[in-house]
């Protein structure tokens, strides 16, 4: 999938009202069946999830307010049938007349972003609320408005998607994205998109590993799939990314594990150093999304967020801002492209170590300039480097850092160094 696809098929999602859970991630789901063979779990309403209790799904059917006029010509001043954003997720219904006084503390707006709508929840807590613009509040007259929310509690399920594409070997790597977000294109269509385009890539070529895809909403998503997986996960995950605010165009980001030393951290670390230098690491203190569950103590999965613009920190987090306009083509692809870079490296990387004592005579194999003035190409010393620290201690990644050298810049070099018998792959 080019960054056009992905772009287009952020499009198709993006009026979808999605939620925790619900209709909007059935349709969301359904339309991901469409691109890759994703099987679709559910969990009923109810189902404990270890120190969590699967909620019962929201429907909501419509939402306004409106002002009730003389003439007896209603108008609707904030429409959730023209922004999902308007009604506060997980609603409680109303159907209320009440004055502006009466409403306002039911009315969310930012005062710095006067032309946005933000985006609020109220999942745990039983509430009701309108998102508006600050300039559209302001505008809010002294009158009486009908307050009205067709929403309803219903006993229902979660839905996750899952596609596990078998590898040569049992070794898994995690992709991990959420589907929760209603009208919301970086948090995280971006990161929904990317996963598809990630599944189909991976689909095409042969490969080493296992890979999982996981789809499913926020915290309590992972925790249902870590109920069923978690042992399994322990013992054959050996990293995984969460892809979250993923197709803006701004700075590339990752946010570390725990310790920061898993096979994850030093993928992410290395390929954004190489190919994207001025990218930013952020610390595990600043967590805020599936990386909470995925590193929390007992689950210790090493999984990092791979990121452009971390979510909470850019102007349009969480508003009607973070739109199409923001996630482009051209920051899909680019994100895309690094992901790839990631998984590429994952693939590559093992220790390798040199056959001879000593150094080879390179020269009578033509991988060393000849001549009386020979002087190392760039090629010929990435050669020797790589040799001199291929002792089987050191991993393709390690030795890239060590030399300098971008890992997918000694692909295949290290693959003629096999050929002629120089070097042995190690694990
Ligand atoms: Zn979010």
């Amino acid at each position: 999938m080019t960054g056009e696809d992905m772009h287009t098929l952020a499009q198709e999602l993006f009026p979808i009202n999605r939620s925790l859970m619900g209709a909007g991630v059935r349709e969301t789901l359904a339309i991901l069946q469409k691109h890759i063979p994703l099987e679709i779990s559910e969990v009923p309403s109810g189902t404990q999830v270890y120190d969590w209790t699967v909620a019962k799904e929201w429907v909501i059917r419509d939402a306004y307010i409106q002002e009730e006029h003389p003439d007896q010509v209603t108008v609707r001043v904030v429409d959730f049938k023209k922004n999902n954003l308007h009604v506060v997720g997980y609603s409680t219904p109303i159907d209320q007349y009440m004055t502006l006084e009466e409403l306002q503390p039911h009315l969310h707006s930012m005062p710095d972003l006067p032309d946005a709508i933000p985006y609020e929840t109220s999942y745990y807590k039983k509430d009701w609320g309108f998102c508006l613009s600050h300039n559209q509040r302001a505008h809010l007259r002294e009158k009486y408005y009908r307050v009205m929310i067709d929403s309803e509690f219903v006993d229902g399920s979660l839905s996750y998607g899952e596609l596990v594409i078998k590898g040569e070997e049992e070794k898994e790597v995690l992709i991990s994205t959420y589907l929760c977000h209603p009208s919301m294109a970086n948090d995280n269509l971006s990161g929904v998109v990317t996963a598809v385009a990630l599944a189909k890539y991976i689909a095409e070529k042969p490969r080493r590993y296992t890979y999982r895809f996981v789809f499913g909403p926020e915290t309590i998503g992972p925790l249902v799939y870590l109920t069923k997986h978690l042992a399994h996960l322990r013992e054959k995950m050996i990293a995984g990314f969460n892809l979250t605010c993923f197709g803006d165009e701004r700075l590339y980001s990752y946010l570390r594990t725990r310790d920061g030393k898993t096979l994850a951290d030093k993928v992410a670390k290395t390929v954004l150093s190489f190919d994207q230098p001025g990218f930013k690491e952020w610390d595990f203190n600043t967590r805020a999304s599936d990386e909470r569950q995925y590193q929390s103590p007992h689950v210790d999965l090493p999984l990092v967020s791979l990121m452009r613009s971390k979510y909470a920190t850019y102007p349009e987090y969480h508003t009607s801002l973070d739109n199409l306009d923001l996630v482009t083509a051209k920051g899909l692809q680019g994100s895309y492209d690094v992901a790839v870079k990631c998984l590429e490296l994952l693939e590559h990387n093992r220790t390798y170590v040199t056959t001879t004592i000593g150094e080879p005579q390179l020269g009578k194999r033509g991988l060393y300039p000849t001549g009386e003035r020979s002087l190392y190409t760039p090629k010929s010393k990435m050669i020797v480097d790589i040799l001199a620290y291929a002792d089987g201690t050191n991993d393709l990644i390690e030795i890239s850092n060590k030399i300098g050298v971008a890992p997918w810049e000694m692909y295949s070099i290290v693959e003629t160094l096999i050929e002629h018998g120089l070097l042995k792959a190690g694990v």
